[in-house]
């Protein structure tokens, strides 16, 4: 635990190589962190109550990482090259305009919110900028890398499940337009280069069997996380799941609805399944 920062629960059950990651639920605002959206709108873009959806993980062998501070004070499902330049004062040779996430604004530090509200009045600096990277992004990165790697020394395989929820309708900041309504679960596995096929099926039928709808890769196929950390040849598998927030919160309130313990109950299944089989394997 980095108080802030991030929380780690290691397996409490014979360890197994599998860990779920929630990168997007933290709520805990930095010290000094100000916007010029308020604080309720600022919460929209959390994916709140991911942690406790899949906080089962470490009583079946799993090993689980959540992030502690909101998504909006740097995102980490973003790599270093996807800042906006034109966000930091004297601008930033790494970073670069030319990916879709940095031209909506959402690249590795977000430059507006949702649908289009510009976060700050000015430019960061490169001091704010290095606060942000060296103290939250980089501290929870080398940890989740750190987890991977130790599980895939020891088992010789590891498999990394990244979990995330989605706005029920897209806005305008979307891949796909905005007003469309999000099927209830997204799988990602990077168009098939992230992981073993057979788990993004496990996962699908997983959701299907209780009833909800099941997409893959569309209108996400995974993000900087999976790619990031994936070689399926080399037994590191990575699936991203999208979760619709409808199903389980009211997305105005951020409150959870009686769905919430339907939804639990399938990605508690989920985790049962997946411990079966990388148990298998
Ligand atoms: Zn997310």
């Amino acid at each position: 635990m980095i108080p802030g920062v991030l929380v780690r629960r290691d397996s409490v059950a014979d360890a197994l190589p599998l860990l779920f990651d929630s990168p997007h639920s933290g709520n805990v605002y930095p010290e000094g962190f100000e916007t010029l959206v308020a604080r309720d709108v600022l919460r929209q873009a959390e994916d709140a109550f991911v942690d406790e959806l899949y906080d089962s993980a470490p009583r079946t062998g799993a090993a689980f990482l959540a992030a502690l501070f909101p998504r909006v004070y740097i995102d980490l499902n973003r790599s270093l090259a996807d800042m906006d330049p034109d966000l930091v004062e004297g601008g930033w040779p790494e970073g670069s305009t030319d990916n879709f996430k940095v031209r909506l604004g959402m690249g590795l530090i977000w430059r507006t919110h949702y649908p289009d509200l510009p976060l700050y009045p000015s430019k960061l600096s490169r001091d704010e900028v290095m606060r942000r990277i060296e103290g939250y992004y980089r501290p929870y990165r080398e940890e989740l890398l750190a987890m991977l790697d130790g599980l895939h020394a020891r088992f010789g395989q590891v498999v990394h499940v990244n979990c995330h929820s989605m706005p029920s309708v897209s806005s305008l900041k979307s891949r796909e337009g905005p007003g469309k309504r999000r099927p209830d679960v997204v799988l990602g596995d990077a168009d098939g280069a992230s992981c073993d096929p057979r788990l993004t099926r496990l996962a699908q039928d997983v959701f299907e069997g209780r009833g909800f709808g099941v997409a893959i890769n569309d209108p996400y196929n995974g993000a900087d996380l999976i790619r990031a950390h994936s070689d399926p040849a080399a037994g590191r598998h990575s699936l991203q799941i999208e979760i619709n927030r409808a199903l389980y919160m009211d997305e105005t309130a951020i409150a959870k609805t009686p769905g919430f313990g339907r939804m639990r109950e399938a990605t508690t299944a989920l985790i049962a399944a997946f411990a079966d089989h990388v148990r298998r394997a």
